[in-house]
């Protein structure tokens, strides 16, 4: 088993070890030492990385990971060239370290404060790149809930309170109230004590005093299976992530010409505005549809007492040629309308005044067989997406030859 030195020390970013072994692989080689500092991914939070140190070499360690033995595993990076026996230098990522540190501390921090406010337990925690999670076991979290818990937390930075380590026995843990004891049972727990706050088993690296963490920012919560999720993030990372927010809202607000705080209102009166510009539109059309209706009837005279209306449109798509269609056969009870649009993607729609003989579904099958594409319908009205609309114009002819016969 490794000793792990960051059990005792979150701070130390600097250690010498003996290698014992190197693991065997081509694709990811590990290193395991006699000590080390590198936190492995456990318990929530996520690996060091950093380097080793032999004589000239600089080696990258990539991830930590602990096997059930206690044995951690450097994963690094290329070919190592380490041998058994020999003294290196570890040097821990410490910006990255110190991130984990605000974030998990953090996490202790916000869990107790659900706890004290309104008796939600965490039943999980998340460490991700961008920010951090906790599961609550509550039915209910409300907008005020969390603005109340994230104040609390908060306090308890100001506040400044010393974090200690310290290693109990099981049945002296019993008597302690802690927030959390870990499943597994060990000879000694360790605890992270935030002074007169929060007493919990972990395993994590924490800060020395809650002033450390910075801040703490909640932002989406939201219902999932077991109670509610609620994202935060702390240190250095709320301050980016509010930075990273003001940007946007910014870049949204000078749109509109307006102060950020007004962008939501601002918003609003634009999708109002696109509604009733929508509804205006779809007006506008159904009476260009209807002129042009009363148009084609009009010049298309009458053979074997039915009026066959052919047109080709360039610059209109299937939503006016479907409107069109039925304005033609609404507004005669003799017509067979065969429509098309050309524009991007084309469309077909073929239609008929009730109670005329065609079959608009077959004709529509017809036209798509010699065209590709898909579509159909029923005997007065069927509609088609062709997959190529060149040579439209020689089907609807040939189409139309046998509606006059
Ligand atoms: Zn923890």
């Amino acid at each position: 088993m490794t000793d792990h030195l960051y059990y005792h020390d979150s701070f130390l970013y600097e250690f010498d070890a003996e290698v014992l072994a190197v693991t065997p692989s081509d694709s990811r080689p590990a290193v395991i030492l006699d000590r080390t500092a590198f936190y492995p991914t456990s318990g929530g939070q996520v690996f060091d990385t950093g380097w080793i140190l032999s004589g000239e070499n600089k080696i990258r360690v990539v991830e930590a990971e602990e096997k059930d033995d206690g044995t951690i595993l450097h994963f690094v990076e290329g070919n190592p060239k380490l041998e058994p026996g020999i003294r290196i230098r570890g040097l821990i990522d410490s910006e990255r370290r110190r991130d984990h540190m605000q974030q998990h501390s953090g996490q202790h921090v916000l869990s107790a404060a659900f706890i004290r406010l309104f008796n939600a337990p965490t039943v999980s925690f998340h460490m991700g790149d961008e920010y951090c999670s906790i599961d609550l076991d509550t039915k209910i979290l409300t907008g005020d809930q969390i603005e109340k818990a994230e104040a609390l937390a908060n306090d308890l930075i100001t506040q400044d309170r010393p974090v200690a380590i310290r290693f109990v026995t099981p049945q002296e843990a019993r008597g302690l109230g802690l927030r959390k004891i870990p499943p597994v049972e060990r000879d000694k727990l360790r605890l992270i004590d935030i002074h007169d706050f929060d007493l919990t088993a972990c395993g994590g690296t924490h800060v020395s005093t809650t002033g450390q963490i910075g801040c703490i920012l909640l932002r989406k919560a939201e219902k999932v299976r077991q109670g509610w999720r609620v994202e935060f993030v702390c240190g250095k990372r709320a301050v980016a992530t509010a930075r990273h927010d003001y940007t946007t809202l910014s870049e949204g607000a000078a749109l509109f010409s307006s102060h950020l705080w007004d962008l939501p209102q601002q918003v609003r009166k634009m999708q109002e505005d696109a509604r009733a510009s929508r509804k205006s539109g779809e007006q506008l059309l159904a009476e260009l549809a209807e002129l042009h209706a009363s148009r084609l009837l009009a010049e298309t005279p009458e053979t074997s007492e039915r009026k066959v209306i052919v047109a080709i449109f360039s610059d209109r798509d299937l939503t006016f040629i479907r409107l069109l269609a039925q304005k033609i056969t609404r507004l005669s009870a003799t017509a067979v309308a065969l429509l098309a649009a050309t524009s991007n993607p084309p469309a077909l729609v073929f239609a008929q005044s009730p109670g005329q003989p065609f079959d608009m579904g077959s004709l529509m099958k017809e036209a798509l067989a010699r065209l590709g594409g898909r579509g159909g319908g029923s005997t007065d009205l069927a509609q088609g997406g062709p997959a190529q609309i060149d040579g439209v114009q020689g089907v609807l002819t040939d189409l139309t030859a046998r509606l006059h016969r």
